[in-house]
């Protein structure tokens, strides 16, 4: 497999150092890189692993910016204008990094209606469709909305509508589109390939592990393999911190004592499978117990997501049978018709949302304030807004320096020193979960598993035994991050 080597990097320079290969750092690489700035692009493990691979995949278009403001009075948005004018701006930032997006990557994005109830007593018909008139006269970038209100008596064979509570109580139902990413670690994956072909060096399983601002402003970052221990100490004008859930981390790796930036949450998502004719449909709902969505997903749809305060190991984050219950519980309250159990789970993932702490929505922190110039984190970017912070990113390093020329010589060792295969897959949950997506199928099962393994062994020239170990390590990772029993899948 297609590998950096470490030991390659010794002493070079770079104009810019990403920590992460989320969706924030693959985009950034990519811009930055395609912009004439030598990037190096590391991640501590695979492309795309962490909090991007348990987003809920939704590339909103604006409705749940505007969520806040709904059900107020005229009074309460005047009192309120500055926080308004916030939400409004959320959305139209929304409606943008969908656009752009669908632009992007058009490949790698679907449309799905979105099926919302309107209960009497709560938001109403009129206010969502005021709603529906602001996000038009925002501007949609040319991506249509396709909103349209249903009386209870025209919702027909509309997916989720039989199931909904109360039909009683039931003043209607809106339906607009949204879009799905499917998958994001794929996002990542080819983000990252991007960046590379513009230029970049990118390394997974390759850990950030000092940081240090010399006198003259450069910063030295010393890097390791993760598997392999070996090190390299390169050096940057700038690093831009992409670590998720981690910044703090990285941030302390620089100063110990620089105050925290991340409120962590963590939330928690089940997989199940509903009938074939809701494949292009998802669910959106406000709930006492907040934000309720349930989104199609590679053949499955996303219940979620739960929503906790978390301090712990981002990298063991998973979720506990009682969060999967509260789902369980919360998705049968809201459609009894669904009927769910505890056998009608397929899995469940737990992400940490690296949220802003003491704000709403994405942050860049320049440390230049903490006297780290050169150092820059964000927190709270989404991967729907990821090319938008990308971009702002591009914008910050701009205003510090200009893109030096590319550094002669290092792609190629790199790429003379790099193995066959082009996309840096190392382990059967790289192959499975991040290139080819396979695992999150409805239908991944032991024969499969079985020939990623083999497909993986002729490159590495595994034996059996070694095949059957990393079968059983895949199988191990299944059951303990997203509680897939391997009973679960079918039998070879
Ligand atoms: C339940 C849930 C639902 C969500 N739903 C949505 C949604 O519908 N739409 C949406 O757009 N967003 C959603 N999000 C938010 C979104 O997933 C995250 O905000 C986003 O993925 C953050 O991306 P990132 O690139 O900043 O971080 P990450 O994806 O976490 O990437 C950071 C990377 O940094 C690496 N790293 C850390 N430390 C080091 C180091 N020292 N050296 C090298 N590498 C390091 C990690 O290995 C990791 O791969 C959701 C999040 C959760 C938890």
């Amino acid at each position: 497999m297609k590998e950096t080597s470490v030991q390659l990097l010794e002493g070079r320079n770079f104009d810019v150092l990403i920590v992460g290969a989320g969706a924030n750092g693959s985009a950034a690489a990519e811009m930055l890189a395609k912009a004439g700035y030598s990037v190096l692009l590391a991640d501590k493990s695979d492309f795309g692993s962490g909090t991007s691979s348990r987003s809920s995949r939704m590339l909103h278009c604006g409705f749940r910016s505007l969520e806040g403001a709904a059900g107020k009075t005229l009074l309460q948005h005047l009192t309120h204008l500055p926080d308004r004018l916030t939400l409004v701006k959320g959305a139209r930032e929304a409606l943008q990094a969908r656009a752009d997006f669908i632009g992007a990557m058009p490949n790698r994005v679907r449309p799905v209606t979105m099926v919302t109830p309107l209960y009497h007593g709560g938001v109403s018909g009129l206010q969502m469709d005021a709603a529906a008139t602001l996000l038009w006269l925002l501007g949609t970038g040319g991506i249509p909305l396709d909103y349209r209100r249903l009386t209870p008596a025209k919702l027909g064979d509309l997916p989720f509508a039989e199931w909904l509570r109360q039909r009683d109580d039931l003043a209607g139902v809106v339906t607009f589109r949204d879009y799905v990413f499917d998958w994001p670690e794929r996002v990542c994956v080819d983000q990252t390939l991007a960046a590379e072909q513009f230029g970049a060096v990118v390394c997974n399983y390759t850990t950030v592990g000092a940081l240090h601002r010399m006198p003259d402003g450069q910063w030295s970052a010393t890097l390791r393999d993760a598997a392999t221990g070996t090190q390299a100490t390169i050096e940057t004008r700038q690093v831009l911190n992409l670590a998720g859930p981690w910044i703090d981390d990285v941030v302390g790796l620089a100063a110990p004592k620089i105050a925290q930036r991340i409120a962590s949450s963590k939330g928690v998502q089940i997989a199940v499978e509903l009938p074939e004719r809701f494949r292009d449909f998802g669910l959106a709902a406000a709930t006492d117990k907040g934000a309720f969505v349930c989104i199609p997903s590679q053949g499955l749809h996303l219940i979620g997501a739960t929503n906790s305060k978390f301090s712990g190991d981002p990298t063991k984050a998973t979720a506990s049978e009682a969060e999967v219950e509260e789902l369980l519980a919360r998705a049968n309250a809201l459609l009894p018709g669904i009927d769910l159990n505890r056998r009608s789970v397929r899995y469940a993932i737990a992400g940490i949302r690296p949220g802003s702490l003491g704000a709403a929505g994405r942050v860049i922190h320049d440390h230049a304030d903490d006297g780290l110039a050169g150092l820059v984190s964000v927190t709270g970017g989404t991967v729907a807004m990821s090319r938008q912070t990308a971009r702002a990113l591009l914008g910050l390093v701009k205003g510090r320096f200009q893109p030096s020329q590319s550094i002669p010589g290092v792609h190629d060792t790199v790429r003379t020193a790099s193995v066959t295969k082009e996309e840096y897959a190392r382990t059967i949950a790289d192959l499975a979960l991040r290139r080819t997506g396979e695992a999150w199928s409805a239908n991944f099962d032991e024969k499969q598993l079985h020939a990623f393994a083999v497909m993986l062994g002729d490159r590495h020239g595994w034996d059996q035994a070694r095949i059957e170990e990393a079968k059983a390590e895949f199988r191990a990772e299944l059951a303990e991050l997203y509680r897939r029993e391997p009973t679960q899948l079918s039998p070879q």
